[in-house]
């Protein structure tokens, strides 16, 4: 499963992209990007021949994996038919990509509007939201991501939006559920959500409801480092929406699609939006595919009225039969049941007997095929094992605990302090074992950082 080593054409590559490609949040002179050959499965490689199980399905959008056949196939048979076709016409690979889709979402999120991807997916939706309602503001959590583009980066509660937030977005951020980082004020999951919902609503109060268009949360917020909400919070926020008239968006952009182990991870907390985005495991990402799910309330509202908003390559024929393909293989594959079985059975309880033998782990968190360890210098005061925004010297503890994991053929994902176990939906046990072994020597790298008494 790898191409004969190649170093020169690795070299060609590399000198093109150092010279031509600009790198998304990059400063362009101190990143080294590796050149990479080819993909299948749950493993890339690269020109010198070798080769890495990757736990992070690249920015978590390859849930089928590299190169899956039966998408290659269709993307094939649907570049031979018809390539492209504009959106104002109805076409079999978009029609059917929606039937598939509207069949999947929750309660009556019926109607699919097509985008590029995931933050013009929640630009969409937030227009969607305040044209719906009349009002203004939107509310959006810290530690959530919600996309790079102007409005979804200012929804964005990370430092990411500060280069471009002038304060005049209309977005307003509050503190959603995180009992790990909020232990002076809960103790208990459940002390956690009646914090969270109070604090909402006491925003929403101070905000004045009447402003307030939209909610915007992330359904387990995936970038930002997999929290699963506690019991009874979106419930919590959906009543608050309803009691208010607010539109509840729920970003699914990276937990949809099986990544939880279910279609949608609203699935698991049985709640039903107003509005779904959605993008990368729609289709894997083998071509840009995003959208948006819409219930009937918000779809009537355009019944009679146009919708002001479009994008020329929405519902891309190209990316809707991988689409299609994709979804079909989940559910002919059981890739969605796989997510969920083996999350439960093999990766849960390998995380957490890490957690064990490793005191640079702090807390695991997840479920299906997403997780993450929350690295730390010190388990009772949980200072994280590097600071936020960590450069140079001050990041060499996860730059220390990525190399030796890349050392033994792992390719981890690495946010801030966290790794997080993110690989293909349909990764096997035998795949998965293989990279927690090399994780579990990864995480000895990370030890030596921990603080000693
Ligand atoms: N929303 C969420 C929850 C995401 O995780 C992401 C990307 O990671 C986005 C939106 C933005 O998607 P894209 O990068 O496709 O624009």
């Amino acid at each position: 499963m790898t191409a004969q080593p190649n170093p020169e054409a690795g070299a060609a590559v590399k000198a093109a992209d150092r010279a031509h490609v600009f790198h998304s949040w990059s400063a362009q002179e101190l990143i080294d990007p590796l050149a990479v050959a080819g993909a299948e499965g749950a493993y890339f490689w690269d020109y010198e021949g070798r080769r890495y199980l990757d736990f992070t399905s690249g920015l978590v959008f390859t849930n089928v994996g590299y190169q899956h056949p039966k998408v290659v196939a269709a993307i094939q048979e649907q570049a031979g038919r018809m390539t492209t076709f504009a959106p104002a016409f109805a076409v079999e690979a978009r029609s059917e990509a929606a039937r598939l889709i509207a069949e999947r979402t929750p309660g009556d999120l019926d109607k699919v509007f097509f985008t590029n991807g995931g933050a013009d997916a929640v630009e969409h939706a937030v227009r969607m939201a305040r044209l719906h309602t009349g009002r203004p503001k939107v509310l959006s959590a810290y530690r959530s991501y919600h996309g790079g583009t102007q409005q979804a980066v200012n929804l964005t509660g990370d430092p990411r939006r500060w280069a471009s937030d002038s304060g005049t977005a209309g977005v307003v951020h509050f503190w959603a559920p995180f009992l790990y980082r909020s232990r002076f004020y809960a103790q208990t999951e459940e002390q956690e959500c009646a914090r969270a919902l109070e604090h909402l609503e006491t925003t929403i109060a101070f905000e004045g409801p009447s402003t307030i268009a939209a909610i915007i949360l992330e359904t387990i917020p995936g970038t930002a480092g997999i929290m699963p909400p506690p019991p009874g919070y979106l419930a919590g926020v959906r009543e608050l929406c309803d009691t208010y008239g607010i539109v509840f968006v729920l970003d699914e952009v990276m937990a949809g699609f099986g990544r939880t182990g279910t279609w949608f991870a609203a699935d698991l907390y049985d709640v039903v939006p107003d509005l779904m985005t959605f993008a990368k495991g729609v289709n894997s990402g083998y071509v840009p595919l995003g959208g948006v799910a819409i219930s009937g309330a918000i779809a009537e509202t355009f019944a009679k009225r146009p919708y002001p908003g479009g994008l020329t390559y929405s519902g891309h024929p190209l990316a809707c039969a991988a689409a299609v393909a994709t979804i079909n293989a989940m559910a002919e594959e059981g890739i969605v049941e796989n997510a969920a079985r083996i999350g439960a059975s093999v990766v849960g309880p390998a995380l957490h007997e890490l957690a064990q033998r490793h005191p640079s782990v702090g807390e695991v968190r997840g479920v299906g095929m997403f997780w993450a360890l929350e690295l730390v210098r010190n388990r009772e005061t949980r200072e994280p094992l590097v600071p936020y925004n960590a450069t140079g010297e001050a990041g060499a503890p996860m730059a220390a605990f990525a190399a030796a994991a890349k050392a033994d053929g792992l390719w981890p994902f690495v946010n801030m302090n966290r790794t997080h176990v993110v690989p293909a939906c349909n990764v096997s046990e035998a795949e998965l074992k293989e990279g927690l072994a090399a994780l579990d020597s990864a995480l000895s790298a990370a030890d030596e950082f921990v603080d000693r008494p």
